[in-house]
């Protein structure tokens, strides 16, 4: 044999995720950019010392992963499939428990099952999970009875606790973020290939969650499912490909101590890919054009989404498409629009015209959550289920009009019976939200209001 050949091939094959090369020294130069948001570590050398320590650590995906995820959003942009991300605003390591988990994964399930069903549309199904550990705040500083401390920005960084010692922010956390991720994924991936999450066991996924109006229209679809099912199955139908399902991670890509680290050389394809989560996006507050955080993202070959609010202008989204997107790779980039009920119908059909004319091509999701934030008269950061039910029949409605494709949907949720957005199913009052608001950060609907939304959204889609 040629030698030569062979170790061709073996470099072709060995699906080895490289940590140095000249490559990842480029990604680097996102430090020369301007950077928002990020943490002000106390002591450099120690931020140093974790950050070496996570670039020798075991990637928590595989490149080839992120490539078919890329395929998937390029199929849901062509109206082929639909993707629906869900999660908390912000994982804690604390609640990052088997049950939690399991309530998350099964709520993710149920809807795409409902959106499958009602539908007939496969579903690219995102956990808003295993890295979402970091958030941008709006203050660097809170003030609480006159003592002023730094803003919580996730346990990723500093402790939710108001006092000096839990609020400065500590680089070992970084590492906490790392294996609490591969501890979330390791469950996330038994679930999902682990015959769990066979539709097979579509009445299984509603076990334990509590009855009530969204639990019991589920039980009906589970019967039709379960009916089809069988169906198939006498008619020679193998269900064993059903067995296991694709499941992929995403976060918002804020740290980018952490991306940087977490970021390899692809065997394959000499690619950089960021191997901390398979879908990665930039928020609404760190998209500026010359700043770090586009300039990162510019050069990681995941697929990958930027939030766009109420401000965003044709050009600032067709400069986007050229800096993160210069080939046009159909599933590379995807626009997750956040506009606010009250604004949608106003801004997003020029920038969907913008978009379309220019010829970019990108997926459309819509995040009908960041722009429908309010203050309850009792003082919780809460929302409206009618405002985000408005703010994505607003956006079927306009894709519709232009001729473009709605491709997707993305929550704030938990399958837990939390009481944190106000409406929906259960009807959650002012008063109501009282009794189990939990969230560190932004409000979430809980299992039954996410269900009745999956429900409300199979109809939309199959319109
Ligand atoms: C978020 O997704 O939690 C978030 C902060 O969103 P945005 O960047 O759209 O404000
Ligand atoms: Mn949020």
């Amino acid at each position: 044999m040629n030698p030569l050949h062979h170790d061709h091939v073996a470099h072709e094959h060995d699906f080895s995720l490289s940590a140095s090369s000249a490559e990842l020294d480029a990604l680097a130069t996102w430090r020369d950019s301007p950077r928002v948001q990020q943490p002000s570590w106390p002591d450099e050398s120690e931020r140093a010392a974790v950050a070496a320590q996570l670039r020798t650590a075991p990637p928590l995906v595989f490149a080839g992963e992120a490539d078919q995820l890329s395929a998937r959003v390029a199929a849901a942009a062509r109206g082929e499939a639909f993707v629906l991300m869900g999660g908390d605003c912000a994982e804690t390591f604390a609640e990052s428990t088997a049950d939690r988990i399991r309530n998350k994964i099964r709520t993710i399930l149920q809807m795409s099952a409902v959106l499958t069903y009602g539908a007939s549309m496969p579903v690219v199904k995102m956990g808003r999970m295993a890295g979402q550990f970091a958030k941008p705040r709006s203050g660097d500083t809170e003030t609480r009875d006159g003592v002023t401390l730094p803003s919580y920005r996730g346990d990723a960084v500093n402790g939710y606790e108001f006092t000096e010692a839990s609020r400065t922010p500590d680089p070992h956390r970084l590492w906490r973020m790392y294996t609490t991720s591969a501890s979330t994924l390791n469950l996330l991936r038994a679930f999902t290939t682990g015959g769990f999450a066979d539709l097979r066991e579509v009445h299984a996924w509603n076990q334990g969650f509590i009855s009530g109006p969204g639990f019991d229209r589920f039980e009906s679809l589970a019967r039709d499912i379960d009916r089809a099912v069988r169906f198939m199955a006498a008619c020679g139908y193998d269900f064993d490909a059903l067995r296991s399902v694709e499941f992929y991670a995403a976060h918002e890509a804020l740290l980018l101590d952490y991306e940087e680290a977490l970021s390899r050389i692809d065997s394959r394809t000499g690619q950089i890919y960021d191997c901390s989560g398979h879908f990665l996006w930039i928020g609404e507050r760190t998209r500026q054009l010359d700043g770090a955080h586009v300039n990162f993202m510019a050069r990681v070959n995941n697929p990958i989404g930027v939030k766009l609010g109420p401000g965003t202008s044709v050009d600032d989204a067709l400069r986007l498409i050229d800096r993160l997107d210069p080939e046009r790779r159909p599933g590379r980039l995807t626009f997750i629009t956040r506009m606010g009920a009250d604004k949608i119908r106003d801004r997003l059909p020029a920038l969907v015209e913008g978009v379309r004319d220019a010829g970019a091509k990108v997926a459309w999701v819509t995040d009908p959550m960041h722009g429908n934030t309010i203050t309850s008269s009792n003082g919780y950061k809460t929302r409206r289920f009618e405002d985000i039910l408005d703010e994505v029949t607003a956006f079927f409605e306009i894709h519709q009009e232009l001729g473009t494709i709605p491709a997707g949907l993305h929550m704030e949720l938990t399958g837990d019976d939390v009481t944190e957005v106000l409406g929906g199913t259960g009807s959650i009052d002012e008063v109501g939200l009282e009794r189990r608001y939990e969230t560190l950060v932004d409000p979430r609907l809980n299992h039954q209001q996410s269900l009745e939304l999956a429900f409300l959204v199979a109809e939309m889609l199959s319109q």
